[in-house]
């Protein structure tokens, strides 16, 4: 089991040194880890902008820009999603303008494309594609992109989970409402989409112990990709009726009740003996950004200490033989910041920083090296380096950072 992740040595806490102190002794790992944060952030933002550019050369230009991928889980739409995010917090108009072209070669390519979610689908290209279009003032392609979203028909046997089900839907849609305005997307279209959901989840979880419960593909996963904690994080953001909102309450508390031992999550109901998966999509990750934004929602004691215990597993077993976002370290990063977005306590910035540096120390070497791998799309957001660049720009402003395409 161990080979999965590398064994976390790093110590628990480190104060920052303040500028100007005498050098810190030992390897460079530990320099990092004591690095008064301006220099550090330099530091980031150098490695950042190479990762950038040589990500931008390899989706885009080496090509000769033709799209074959175009989802924001391995293809183009999750460069256009890193330049967006780089100009949002580095506000270099070159990133915009790029990210614009891509995203129309993402519409291109994605024409025929039967998937509706924002990670895998075509609401992803059209949710960005207006978003960016309305950063550029340009009103005829924010028009184009809201028209293409809004005839998006979602087919009645669509599966309810994050990456190609109805929550991946409204998911982008409330992108759209978050940068383009509340009604953007009714309220009342995002209704009649959990209706079905909560339909679904109460007829399967029927004769179960929890209130909820979702198949995909036959299994009923547990994990944030593909089953409840995803499931149950969008439905967090929506205006939930009172029953319903007892309902995703109880969920959670039959998978806190029915986790593991060591304190991680299976990654699906029958698969409650293989405790092995620390990823944002199966295991411990993702559920702590869930418990998280519950404990934000329902303001309960319960969800918060029940995240803090979902983080140690991460801390312990999360640093992972992989790069990506999905099941890599960058994106078990995002637990640490989202925890120090929810509690302000600096052991969680230091242990967001403290991943965040073994990959800007270790990370190009180790995948050279064969001893971390680096995605079978290399250059992609899910599974590649992209996503240890978004990972570099979201550590430039610790307190804004979102776990892409999953936290608003
Ligand atoms: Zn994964």
């Amino acid at each position: 089991m161990a080979d999965r992740f590398f064994p976390n040595v790093m110590p628990d806490f480190v104060p920052e040194k303040a500028m100007g102190d005498d050098e810190v002794v030992g390897e460079s790992l530990t320099k990092a880890l004591f690095m008064p944060y301006q220099l550090l952030s330099e530091q980031l933002k150098c490695a950042a902008l190479d990762l950038k550019e040589a990500i931008v050369m390899e989706t885009w230009e080496l090509t000769g820009q033709r799209v074959n991928d175009f989802t924001l889980y391995t293809g183009l739409l999750g460069t256009a999603f890193l330049l967006f995010r780089a100009y949002q917090i580095m506000k270099n108009p070159k990133d915009l303008t790029l990210c614009s072209q891509i995203v129309k070669g993402c519409d291109f390519a994605s024409h025929n494309s039967r998937n509706v979610t924002f990670i895998c689908g075509k609401a992803g290209v059209y949710a960005l594609g207006a978003v960016v279009s309305k950063e550029l003032a340009d009103a005829e392609s924010l028009n184009y992109y809201l028209n293409q979203f809004r005839m998006i028909r979602l087919s009645s046997n669509l599966p309810d989970e994050l990456l190609y089900g109805r929550v991946g839907y409204l998911w982008a849609c409330l992108f759209l409402n978050k940068h383009l305005g509340d009604d953007t997307i009714p309220a009342s279209s995002m209704r009649e989409v959990i209706n079905e959901i909560m339909k679904n989840g109460r007829s399967l979880a029927r004769r179960g112990r929890s209130p909820l419960m979702f198949e995909w593909y036959g299994e009923k996963y547990w994990g944030a990709a593909h089953g409840l904690a995803g499931i149950m994080r969008v439905l967090m953001e929506m205006e939930l009726k009172p029953d319903e909102a007892e309902d995703v309450k109880g969920t959670l508390r039959y998978m806190i009740e029915n986790r593991f031992h060591s304190g991680n999550y299976p990654a699906a109901e029958e698969d409650r003996g293989r405790d092995i998966l620390v990823h944002w999509c199966h295991g411990a990750p993702g559920m702590a950004l869930t418990l998280t934004k519950a404990a934000k929602v329902f303001g309960n004691e319960e969800f918060q200490q029940a995240a803090a215990e979902a983080a140690e597993v991460v801390w312990k077993r999360g640093l992972l033989r992989r790069v990506g976002i999905c099941h890599g370290i960058s994106g078990n990063a995002y637990v640490f910041l989202s925890l120090y977005q929810a509690t302000g306590k600096a052991e969680y910035l230091y242990k967001a920083k403290a991943f965040t540096c073994f990959l800007l120390d270790k990370g190009h070497e180790l995948i050279a090296k064969g001893e971390m791998h680096g995605g079978d799309c290399p250059y992609s957001l899910f599974e590649g380096i992209a996503g240890m660049a978004y990972l570099f720009v979201d550590m430039l402003e610790p307190s804004g950072a979102r776990f892409p395409a999953y936290e608003l």
